[in-house]
């Protein structure tokens, strides 16, 4: 798949476009104020192969708390700061690797420059993040998409004209449709890295398929350096889901992708608990596996044929697979201890 071209910038040491692989983040839902909680958090997500972590600083209080989890925190982080420059100040000297700013929310750009060349001085990006809920008064009556983009564009530019070009742009709309076509259009329009994600996508099972058709859609046309997956859920679950649409689209080699059948009347064993069970455990997994879960050994074997690891389920024993080779026929009631033996050993391989 061939990437659009952008600019590169870098977050501490993580590199957003260019050559860079499309990296992967999420926002603590955590209080900053909450240093420890946010550590905990940040470290699950880590652990999940999240890249960058934003936490929101609404206030000066937050701002000195996200300095203390800088220290100790194992991700570069982003401050994301509404309305003041002196907040966006203060996270950069509390330690901020980059800023997001929406531009719906900066009254007007006249102080910007101090702010802009600081950042420069100090290779801090900005991602400039518009949203199609907090569209300034000025694009109102425009068509959202066009608004969505002048938004942006215009942020970025006051930006880039005052000395800062470690540039991202975000635009995000909770229609995936529009989501798509802005950020088409915004693709065209410059060469910025794009942060791409789709907005308020909702409870998982809604937020997932928006998500996946509003990311997969932009990613399979080459648009877009680093993703967010916005969910209201467990964050862990937006980790989790942005690894699977990257490695979906072969744009990262990571994680334990679980096939499992629909099951029907040949079905001879619970799979879709026993699936769901396997994924839960192979949650951290970072080594990337093809695991297949079927009802039977009619499809189960050839199916397993291309899997690390396979199961094709029987009336009372089940056949496993193992580097697609048939390896052992054992009984139901020992099936998951004998599968968990084998994936250790492909862990450790
Ligand atoms: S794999 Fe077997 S049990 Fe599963 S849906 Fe296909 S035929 Fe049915």
């Amino acid at each position: 798949m061939k990437r659009r071209y952008s600019r590169q910038v870098h977050v501490g040491d993580v590199a957003i476009g260019g050559d860079a692989p499309v990296s992967i983040q999420s926002m603590l839902n955590a209080k900053t104020v909450d240093v420890e909680g946010c550590l905990r958090q940040i470290d699950e997500l880590k652990a999940l192969g999240c890249d960058l972590i934003r936490l929101a600083v609404p206030d000066e209080d937050s701002a000195v708390a996200f300095g203390q989890i800088v220290r100790r925190s194992g991700l570069p982080l982003i401050a994301d700061v509404h309305y003041s420059y002196k907040l966006a100040h203060l996270a950069i000297d509390n330690g901020a690797k980059k800023l997001r700013m929406n531009p719906g929310n900066m009254t007007d750009f006249s102080n910007i420059k101090p702010l802009a060349q600081r950042m420069a001085d100090l290779g801090i990006p900005v991602r400039v993040g518009v949203n199609g809920g907090s569209l300034a008064e000025k694009f109102s009556g425009m068509n959202e998409v066009d608004a969505l983009t002048e938004s942006a564009l215009e942020c970025a530019n006051a930006f880039e004209a005052n000395g800062l070009k470690d540039i991202v742009i975000a635009i995000k709309h909770s229609d995936p449709m529009i989501n798509l076509e802005a950020n088409r259009k915004l693709a065209s329009m410059c060469d910025y890295p794009l942060h791409i994600g789709v907005t308020e996508a909702g409870t998982l099972r809604t937020g997932l398929v928006k998500s996946a058709i509003g990311i997969g859609a932009l990613l399979m046309e080459g648009i877009g350096d680093t993703v967010r997956v916005s969910l209201s859920t467990d964050i862990k679950e937006e980790v989790l889901a942005a690894r699977r649409i990257l490695s979906t689209l072969g744009l990262r080699e990571e994680g334990v992708n679980v096939v499992a059948c629909p099951t029907c009347a040949r079905t001879q064993i619970d799979v879709e608990a026993l699936a769901s069970k396997i994924e839960m455990i192979c949650a951290d997994v970072r080594k990337p596996l093809k695991i297949s879960v079927l009802g039977c050994p009619l499809n189960g074997i050839g199916e397993g044929k291309g899997s690390d690891i396979g199961i094709a389920g029987g009336k009372d024993k089940s056949v496993l697979l193992f580097d697609g080779k048939v390896y052992a026929t054992v009984s139901n009631d020992v099936l998951l201890d004998e599968f968990l033996k084998l994936l250790k050993r492909k862990i450790d391989e």
